[in-house]
């Protein structure tokens, strides 16, 4: 992660063939465009990667999570069960369809643990949305057993693991839907944007349709197509897409330097035997945009966060204190503090957060630091980061 630390000819080479043609929109405008269709040959390129019959690109990775929810007919009142550590995009998009996030413990996997899944689930449970936070997966086959037993949807959000994969399977393509993000501190960008995946014909036709106003697509004359239902405008631009197509290109070469520098780190931090490290679900292989790791308590790892960043060591977070990526600093959810009123089935569904019990997840991630896998980073570098980390962390045990 973040492709664009390694941005070159090719992404300026896509971005001009658009701004040659002058025609920055996905849609119409046949003649001007020379044959360009940079949003197109992305998701082409998106489902051969990815080994599924349908992608629909939109303008970012929370709007894949609306758009996927939306298109698989979840609304107002449904629940959806999502983890206590990911971004606030999770309960964003299930909020912006009037469904209900329902907040359930993370494992040692720091996704979504199975057990605590299935006690949440309820009459008006819909989806379970896991998150593959920080370059690796969930359980994907105990969650989809629950999903399968309980008639659910599993949805996948791989915005922090693409390229990873499961059973052999590329994260994003195992459940009913999988979204990615393209955002700038992504694994590969568009600037912004992102994309649903799904083997699903229905699925994939509703999202298309959706995230056009509705428009459905037939015939080359925009302004005489028809709305078979209410849809809202998340449309990525050509330009943007363009970006995105350059970087595909690149994914594999990134994901090979992504796993050098994470073995590099590894090793250095696996010599000593107080740390441990994140489990890997059976049959899964990390994308290594980060290397996760425990300290034996909170305090320790509290601790040696503070003094890898005052030694200089950038990039290694504390997920536990974090504003953006765990349940104790999410006010604003749970005091609900919304510029206008929320629907009555979100105040009347939601549950009490400030009285929740997520002791489980403030075990593993009160003990966590995780650490960015930079691209640019030269060998030297990496070896010289991968002492100083080791060296830190003995002081501070
Ligand atoms: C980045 C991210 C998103 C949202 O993506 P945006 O493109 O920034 O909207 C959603 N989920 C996770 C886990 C992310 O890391």
């Amino acid at each position: 992660m973040p492709g664009f630390e390694l941005f070159g000819d090719n992404e300026k080479k896509h971005v001009e063939e658009v701004l040659d043609t002058g025609v920055l929109m996905r849609y119409g405008f046949d003649g001007m465009r020379n044959n360009q269709w940079k949003a197109l040959a992305l998701e082409k390129a998106l489902c051969s990667r990815m080994q599924v019959k349908h992608a629909q690109l939109v303008s970012s990775g929370t709007a894949a999570l609306t758009v996927a929810l939306a298109s698989a007919g979840v609304g107002a009142g449904d629940e959806v069960i999502m983890p206590t550590f990911t971004f606030v995009a999770s309960f964003e998009s299930i909020l912006a369809i009037g469904a209900v996030p329902i907040l359930v413990d993370v494992d040692d996997t720091l996704t979504l643990a199975p057990t605590a899944v299935e006690k949440a689930i309820t009459e008006k449970t819909k989806v379970v949305m896991p998150v593959h936070m920080c370059g690796s997966m969930a359980n994907l086959s105990a969650l989809k057993a629950i999903c399968n037993n309980h008639n659910l949807l599993l949805l996948e959000d791989a915005c922090q693991a693409i390229g990873g994969s499961y059973e052999g399977k590329p994260l994003g393509s195992y459940g009913d839907l999988g979204c990615f993000s393209f955002d700038y501190v992504k694994t590969i960008t568009c600037g912004e944007g992102g994309a649903v995946i799904t083997n699903n014909e229905t699925y994939y036709s509703n999202a298309d349709h959706y995230s056009d106003h509705g428009h459905d697509h037939v015939g080359s004359d925009r302004g005489a197509e028809t709305h078979p239902f209410l849809g809202y405008n998340y449309r990525i631009s050509e330009l943007h897409a363009a970006v995105g197509l350059a970087q595909i290109e690149r994914l594999d070469d990134f994901l090979g330097i992504q796993q050098k520098n994470y073995t590099i780190l590894r090793n250095a931090l696996a010599t000593i035997p107080e740390v441990t490290f994140r489990r890997v679900p059976e049959g899964g292989v990390e994308s290594y945009a980060f290397l996760n790791f425990f300290m034996p308590d909170e305090t320790t790892a509290k601790k040696t966060h503070t003094a890898l960043g005052k030694a200089g060591v950038d990039a290694c977070f504390y997920w536990f204190d974090n504003n953006w990526h765990y349940y104790r600093k999410w006010e604003h959810l749970t005091q609900l503090k919304s510029l206008g009123n929320l629907s009555q089935e979100v105040r009347n569904q939601l549950q009490d957060y400030t009285k929740a019990d997520f002791s489980a997840s403030d075990h593993w991630v009160g003990r966590n630091i995780s650490c960015l896998i930079k691209l640019s980073w030269s060998t030297e570098e990496i070896h010289e980061r991968a002492a100083k980390m080791a060296e830190i962390i003995r002081e501070n045990l």
